[in-house]
């Protein structure tokens, strides 16, 4: 039985790995001498630090009221939102019958870094920010309670609007 076989008369142009080779190297050299045009992927870390996006989401801060309280009113809901389940909470009551946080613990480490204790927080309390430097030589240390929480300053976290989806 014969077989036919078709053969492809492609042009050397479309098929030569020579010519896309070469395209490609001068794509890079074109990078590499165009100074004003190049992308700066590393920098002189700790030295110079990138500027993080307003959507950043790193170390938590539990704000406080004016008297210097933590805002949190232990409702609950970070704990219960929180897919990491890396939020420790024990809600306590003044005689006021106001609630407070006991205990309030954020586990760093297991943190996903989600947003949704900000998104969900009724008192805007908690909230992720823009901040990553935070390694420690244990995983005790990675656990903030509500005194360090309340003593970080680094800005807060913007949270991505649904009505402006391409928004910062
Ligand atoms: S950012 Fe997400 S994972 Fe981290 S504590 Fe908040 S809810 Fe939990
Ligand atoms: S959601 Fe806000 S108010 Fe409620 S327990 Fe968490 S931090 Fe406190």
């Amino acid at each position: 039985m014969t077989i036919n076989v078709r053969v492809l008369d492609r042009p050397v142009e479309e098929v030569s790995y020579v010519r896309a080779t070469l395209k490609g190297m001068a794509m890079t050299l074109k990078h590499f001498v165009n100074r004003e045009k190049r992308h700066q992927v590393t920098v002189q870390y700790p030295e110079q630090k990138w500027d993080l996006s307003p959507r950043w989401r790193g170390t938590h801060r539990m704000l406080t009221t004016e008297s210097g309280k933590a805002k949190c009113v232990a409702c609950g809901l970070c704990p219960t939102v929180c897919p990491a389940n890396c939020i420790k909470l024990v809600p306590g009551e003044d005689e006021q019958g106001n609630r407070y946080p006991l205990v309030f613990e954020i586990d760093e480490f297991r943190c996903i870094f989600c947003g949704y204790c900000q998104e969900v927080c009724p008192e805007e309390a908690i909230h992720v920010g823009q901040h990553y430097e935070n390694s420690e030589y244990s995983r005790e240390g990675m656990v903030y309670d509500l005194e360090r929480l309340m003593a970080q300053t680094h800005p807060v976290s913007e949270l991505w609007d649904p009505a402006d989806p391409k928004g910062e």
